[in-house]
């Protein structure tokens, strides 16, 4: 008999957090829903708050507080606004917070979560990129849990033995390349935001889906590994692996190299962070390995995908850097996104701005929110400027 757990969605209406309202919608039995946040989407906000019977619904952007009152006015449901709101969400009593907002914006919930002790399921792979040390060494201080819903990083999770951890001798995440792995570089010049989006095998949001064709999201997976588990530069790699059967591998001293292999569907490490010790069932296709036949992997380009390059640098040049490296790419796909800037000058922004915010002397280590939101901030602002001189 499995005990009911209570959830909080921290960007519920998110890629992430639909998966995560997927699970609690096929179990009703075992989860139960006290609070959602969402950015602007109030209707859907809503209509989820009410679908699961949640006891909070929480829009940070302010002036859509009347309107998600008026959409709940005739449920018991407790209507709150403001980024300060989402922080306050992140605290109320839960078994599990699920931290799925993305960007830095994710940060100061997660850090509120943590800093109540609350079990973290972690999908924003940002809140350690921009501040792991703090993130890890709060989670630390409070007895807080941090479970890893990155897929990579779930798959590394599950076959991590922590009794061995002296024994690893490499951490493998593996990267499906995204749509552009088999193009040039003189194609990437041109590519456009709908090819970009195309991601081959999984279904996420604007941002992780250009960082996946950029390979940014695997430098920013890298810096994500380093701090959850606690390795250094030399013991992480990536392994372009295109069909996205194989997750994440861990090499023991023994030569034993144990991999995680799953379809590439999300459910599945939210549902292990979700049910942990237990499983639960999913439905859906599984793997037939006979009908697959044979699994590609190959070393990452770091040429083609300079974005990857400046992360592994950035692992070298500490965590101010890697929240630089995170506040420019978000500046720089959102002025993709929005057919300001070419493919391949997101990461000549990235670049710019590092090299820019190291010469400012602004590189120091975040340690507290408060520095880490200055950093982020100065970044940005360095990254506005970058991107508008950059300009098509
Ligand atoms: P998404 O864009 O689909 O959803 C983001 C969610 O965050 C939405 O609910 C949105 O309302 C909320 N949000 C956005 N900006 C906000 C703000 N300023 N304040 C408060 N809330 C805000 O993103 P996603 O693809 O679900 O990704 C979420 C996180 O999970 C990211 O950190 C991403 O890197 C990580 N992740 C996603 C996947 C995936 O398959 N989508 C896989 C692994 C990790
Ligand atoms: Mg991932």
């Amino acid at each position: 008999m499995s005990v009911r757990r209570s959830l909080t969605i921290l960007g519920a209406t998110g890629s992430v957090g639909q998966s995560t309202i997927d699970l609690v919608c096929r179990n009703p039995d075992r989860f139960d829903i006290g609070a959602l946040t969402a950015n602007k989407n109030y209707r859907d906000l809503a209509d989820i708050a009410r679908k699961v019977g949640a006891r909070h619904a929480v829009i940070s952007q302010e002036q859509h507080y009347d309107a998600l009152c008026a959409l709940l006015a005739d449920t018991d449901i407790e209507v709150s606004a403001g980024s300060h709101a989402v922080a306050e969400a992140a605290c109320l009593p839960a078994d599990i917070v699920v931290s799925a907002i993305v960007g830095f914006a994710g940060l100061r919930p997660t850090l509120a979560a943590l800093e109540c002790g609350r079990t973290v399921a972690l999908a924003n792979k940002e809140s350690l990129v921009c501040a792991g040390e703090l993130v890890m060494r709060t989670a630390k201080e409070s007895g807080a849990r941090i479970l890893p819903v990155d897929s990579e990083h779930n798959a590394i999770a599950q076959v991590l033995d922590q009794n061995q951890l002296h024994a690893v001798e490499m951490i493998t995440l593996t990267a499906s390349g995204g749509p552009f792995w088999k193009k040039t570089y003189a194609d990437m010049k041109s590519a456009t935001p709908e090819e970009a989006l195309n991601h081959p095998n999984w279904s996420m949001g604007a941002r992780i889906s250009i960082d996946s064709a950029t390979m940014m999201n695997k430098g920013l997976e890298l810096i994500e590994a380093h701090y959850l588990f606690a390795v250094q530069r030399h013991q992480i790699n990536v392994l372009v692996h295109p069909q996205s059967v194989v997750h994440g591998l861990v090499q023991y001293v023994d030569g034993s190299l144990l991999a995680q292999l799953a379809s590439p569907d999300m459910r599945i490490p939210i549902a292990h962070c979700l049910s942990l010790p237990d499983r639960i069932s999913i439905p859906g296709q599984r793997l037939n390995l006979a009908q697959i036949s044979s699994l590609e992997f190959a070393e990452p380009d770091l040429v083609r995908f300079p974005a990857l390059r400046l992360a592994l640098e950035v692992l070298e040049r500490g965590q101010g850097a890697s929240a630089v490296l995170n506040a420019a790419d978000e500046i720089a796909v959102a002025a993709f996104l929005d057919k300001r800037l070419g493919f391949t000058a997101i990461a000549d922004v990235v670049n710019r701005v590092l090299d820019d915010i190291e010469r400012a002397g602004l590189l120091a280590t975040p340690g507290c929110l408060k520095d880490a939101e200055m950093l982020d901030e100065a970044a940005r602002r360095y990254a506005g400027e970058a991107c508008a001189f950059m300009e098509i």
